[in-house]
């Protein structure tokens, strides 16, 4: 089996894996401005997508005249879409496309919708399967296997977490082992937080804000985050404004239940909220005592640049970040050098900065447990992809499992033949 990687190299951003030069696993962007992509230039017959985040899925449109054909869940397809339509609005604005409306259709058009643990079958005789990723609604571990007697398998992580959170179970551990393993690095190194104190710490942040008559801005991503802290908040008697792309990927969500633990809370959290539409309700929003819950996590645009200019000078309002923030993005330059670049301006918030994990990813522990009983599974070699730790990973899979393990660099190919 041949492995392209041609992206997700030692970096969280722009997903694509290509099997064999057949078959695509993600083709996604990074998220930095301006956004980088994966290598192209290829020509996949088949797509797998594991979940529908930018960076996993945010140019497949771009693959469409090739006319692959396409596999991802139900709801990931619906998320898929919605951020092909806000990747075309963006566009729009600054003035380059990286693909056009048209493509968005044919690609939802396209998408064959697959459920968890169904096997089907791809061209060229490879089989897959997917299984419940725990990281978002509709995330996916994928399993490959080549056609033939000698053909390898793969498994690929997508992105994982395997304990519960309160929108998700965690993921589904009956997955078959394999040949290979592509394992996602993000917090490789990093601990999680106990998520009951982090809550506490969370929730208790959030009402000194309030108590002090200041606005607590909750950056979060619109995919997962927007509806874990909107049910968290709703669990502690909190409503908040609601602002940005997470109203209709709630509404998606909301029409997907089998994939939510807690599809009635969820509904309640959403009725309880104060939703923005189209800009009207943000000056109240800012008069405070309020809480807002925001996109974009990683303060790369959205609603969030409007609350941040009004609210940066008054230190008794506060940000509150939710979640990794990718190198390159606004969030990140803002807890590494303490100011914000919105549209070319640079704003040094005196506001409060406070970041909190509640990450959907599996965190050091995890991964190398992960790693340990896949090799004890049968598995022969391990590649880390998706973090900026992946050569460490690499090693420490190598020294302390004795599995071969690499660190890809980007744009490499690398063979692997384990049945001489
Ligand atoms: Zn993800």
């Amino acid at each position: 089996m041949e492995i392209r990687f041609l992206g997700a190299c030692g970096e969280v951003g722009r997903s694509a894996f290509l099997i064999n030069d057949e078959v695509l696993l993600d083709y996604g962007i990074a998220p930095s401005d301006p956004p980088r992509y994966p290598i192209d230039g290829i020509r996949p017959k088949s797509v797998i997508i594991s979940h529908g985040h930018l960076d996993h899925t945010g140019i497949l449109p771009n693959l469409m005249d090739l006319n692959p054909e396409i596999f991802m869940t139900a709801v990931t397809r619906e998320l898929a879409y919605l951020l092909g339509k806000d990747t075309l609005k963006i566009g729009e604005r600054s003035g380059s496309q990286p693909f056009e409306s048209a493509d968005l259709q044919r690609m939802y058009t396209r998408a064959m919708l697959v459920d968890y643990r169904d096997e089907f079958d791809l061209a060229d005789g490879y089989r897959a399967t997917l299984f419940d990723a725990g990281h978002i609604p509709g995330s996916s571990l994928i399993h490959l296997s080549e056609a033939g007697a000698k053909g390898l398998s793969l498994l690929y992580t997508g992105d994982m977490k395997d304990t519960a959170t309160r929108l998700l179970s965690g993921s589904d551990n009956h997955y078959p082992s394999a040949d290979i393993l592509l394992v996602e690095s993000t917090y490789f190194g990093e601990k999680h937080p106990d998520r009951r104190e982090l809550e506490k710490a969370f929730i208790e942040s959030v009402r000194e804000t309030l108590d002090l008559g200041g606005v607590a801005i909750i950056p979060c991503f619109a995919i997962g985050r927007t509806q874990e802290i909107l049910t968290l908040l709703y669990q502690h008697g909190i409503d908040p404004v609601l602002d940005g792309m997470g109203i209709e990927v709630t509404r998606h969500f909301l029409a997907f239940p089998a994939f939510l633990r807690d599809v009635k809370t969820l509904e309640k959290a959403f009725g309880a909220a104060t939703l923005i539409r189209r800009g009207r309700g943000r000056k109240k929003a800012i008069e405070g005592p309020s809480v807002i819950v925001t996109t974009a996590g990683m303060l790369n645009g959205g609603p969030a640049f409007y609350y941040l200019k009004k609210l940066h000078e008054d230190p008794s309002n506060k940000i509150l970040l939710t979640g990794y923030q990718v190198e390159g993005t606004n969030g990140r330059t803002l807890l590494e050098h303490g100011y914000l670049d919105i549209d070319g301006r640079i704003f040094r918030p005196k506001m409060a900065l406070e970041q909190y994990d509640f990450s959907a990813h599996l965190d050091d522990t995890g991964l190398k447990h992960l790693v340990r009983s896949m090799c004890d599974r049968g598995v022969e070699i391990v590649f880390p992809i998706h973090g900026e730790g992946t050569e460490d990973f690499a090693r420490w899979i190598h020294e302390d499992i004795g599995c071969d393990a690499i660190a890809p660099t980007l744009g490499e190919s690398i063979v692997v033949d384990l049945r001489p």
